[in-house]
This record gives C-alpha cells, structure tokens and sequence, in this order.
C-alpha cells in the first residue's frame, strides 16, 4: 500500500491528521496536507482506509 496526497485538491480541515498523526501533518505555511509516511505498516491499513474515507476533499488515495 502506497498513500499519496493530492495538495491542490486538500482544503486542510486535519481530520487526517487527528486520526493518524504519525502519517499526516500539515504544512505550517497553508495547513495543506503533509504526507509522511506513504508507506502504513501491514496494521496500519485499515485506518488509513478509514481516514482516507473521511476526507472530505478526497485528496488522499492509496495504490496498491
Ligand atoms: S483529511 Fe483530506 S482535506 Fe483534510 S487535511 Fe487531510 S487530506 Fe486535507
């Protein structure tokens, strides 16, 4: 699994961020999205299927 963020598209509302930290921040400049890690541990995936569900924007994706 492989997460990628679309910047242009993320209207920076956190939720990512909030439900998993350690894979999301956002840029101090404009509070866009900041993946850092793209590649989620094995037990990790499941919730980052969850956070990317709840985007609102739809900026997230994952490939596999
Ligand atoms: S949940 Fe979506 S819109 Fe919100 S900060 Fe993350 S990528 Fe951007």
């Amino acid at each position: 699994m492989r997460v990628r963020a679309d910047r242009s598209v993320c209207i920076g509302s956190g939720l990512c961020v909030l439900r998993l930290p350690e894979m999301f921040d956002q840029s101090d400049d404009d509070g866009i999205v900041l993946v850092l890690r793209s590649n989620p541990d094995p037990d990790q995936e499941e919730a980052v299927l969850t956070a990317i569900a709840a985007c609102p924007s739809g900026a997230l994706r994952v490939d596999r």
